[in-house]
């Protein structure tokens, strides 16, 4: 894909561990508007397009050239499995100089099927996700194009020009795509924050490791049209080192997705109790100070029984997002198993820890999360451990913490609570 493909895949991923509209939005939402306004604007642009353009056969043979180049990449890294939030590639190889070879409407046409090709040979996922990726692509490549061929008029004409005569080609050739992840970027984060009202713009937006991708997408695209535009049988070569790369890139991915709890995109317990051991071994070097945080939703079991195991789901996501807020990047949490989430607070005495834990459980008590009828709201109960306090290692500070946080269920729920000896960290709301 693009730079603008993976990108939207990759944020696509975050739609997918998001519920599904419908389920999550019993109240009619931006969303239920914006996927079949997107839809619509594509599908509108394609009729435009098909109606306004003749078919040349040269633009046709290297639609297909291209087309064929996606499709065997997808084939060469299908085994590799993608599951969900496994999502950048770089199928923007073919992408690209689709929408800046050929007419605008090729870039509209090219997303169907190489999105129908991911549906049903990698992974199914939700239709209306499909649907708004492959508009996104669509939309953002037809703007790329446009704008492309109104700098340099013809680019297939005759001798490739902008290819040989610099400018204004090349630098056209890279403003359009970035243009074009621009655009792809934006159409779907609006949906990515619509599924999600509580995230950040920032974070459906932006993040380094994702800019990187898109650079990287975006400098092969770019040269896999330059190198066709010179001759398209030169695409022979560009295709065996961009299916390595799509492979190296898969193959980080689903090792960081290992690492990753899918439901909730925190670290799951095995990555987590790695990265604290980690973080104790360097507090003990340091002489640093740390603190283990012991979350669990209470009688999450009634919200089960009331509202559904997807609503529970939901709730999950809900809980887990608002933890990842709320925390520092040096911050470590996990889903611990079921309802229960852990956090260890690098350079956290007893009371900044005690400090966080309240702030978390404030904010969780004010996460409502949309139902069918109104909203779901859930409090929690956390179990405070500091390091050499409570505890010399990792295992001896999880237990300390699963006793404080006995002691915040029994003692009503919804508080914060430290082992025994220091007895309630918060009064009783
Ligand atoms: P307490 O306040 O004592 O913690 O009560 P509780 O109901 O939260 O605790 P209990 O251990 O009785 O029940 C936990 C429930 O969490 C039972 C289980 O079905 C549910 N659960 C665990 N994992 C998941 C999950 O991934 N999704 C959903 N929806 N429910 C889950
Ligand atoms: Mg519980
Ligand atoms: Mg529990």
């Amino acid at each position: 894909m693009t730079a603008v493909q993976s990108s939207a895949e990759d944020r696509g991923g975050e739609l997918a561990r998001r519920p599904r509209p419908r389920a999550r939005l019993g109240r009619p939402s931006l969303l239920v508007i914006y996927v079949p306004a997107i839809v619509a604007v594509h599908l509108g642009l394609t009729v435009v397009g098909l109606l306004t353009t003749a078919p040349r056969a040269d633009d046709v043979t290297a639609f297909a050239a291209l087309l064929a180049c996606g499709a065997v990449c997808i084939e060469a890294t299908r085994r590799l499995g993608m599951p969900a939030g496994v999502a950048r590639d770089l199928l923007s190889a073919w992408w690209l100089p689709v929408a800046l070879l050929l007419p605008p409407v090729y870039a509209l046409l090219i997303p169907v099927p190489i999105q129908a090709l991911l549906q049903f040979r990698v992974r199914r996922t939700m239709i209306y996700r499909r649907v708004l990726v492959a508009g996104a692509f669509g939309i953002a490549g037809a703007c790329a194009s446009i704008v492309f061929h109104l700098v340099v008029p013809e680019p297939l004409e005759g001798a490739p020009r902008w290819v040989v005569d610099a400018y204004p080609g090349i630098p056209a050739a890279v403003g359009c795509a970035t243009l074009f992840t621009v655009v792809n970027t934006a159409i779907v984060a609006v949906a990515a924050h619509a599924a999600n009202p509580e995230s950040r713009w920032r974070d459906v937006l932006w993040n380094r490791e994702s800019l990187l991708l898109d650079v990287v997408e975006l400098c092969v695209g770019s040269l896999v049209a330059i190198t066709s535009a010179l001759s398209l049988g030169l695409l022979a070569l560009a295709l065996p080192p961009v299916v390595l790369l799509q492979r190296s890139l898969m193959h980080q991915q689903l090792q960081a997705a290992a690492r990753t709890d899918a439901k909730t995109g925190l670290l799951n317990a095995t990555a987590w109790q790695r990265e604290a051991d980690t973080e104790l071994s360097r507090a003990q070097r340091t002489n640093g100070a740390v603190a283990l945080l012991l979350i669990d939703i209470d009688h999450f079991k009634r919200v089960n029984d009331t509202h559904g195991h997807l609503m529970g789901d939901q709730v999950l996501v809900g809980v887990a997002s608002t933890l990842g807020h709320q925390l520092r990047d040096y911050d470590v949490v996990g889903r611990f198993g079921g309802e229960e989430f852990v956090v260890l607070l690098p350079g956290a005495d007893t009371v900044e820890a005690c400090r966080v834990a309240e702030r978390l459980r404030g904010r969780v008590r004010r996460l409502a999360v949309p139902a069918e009828e109104g909203t779901v709201t859930v409090t929690v109960s956390v179990g405070v451990a500091l390091f050499r306090t409570h505890g010399d290692d990792l295992l001896e500070l999880l237990t300390a913490a699963d006793l404080a946080l006995y002691r915040a269920k029994s003692s009503g729920r919804d508080r914060v609570c430290l082992p025994a000896l220091e007895g309630p960290a918060t009064p009783t709301p």
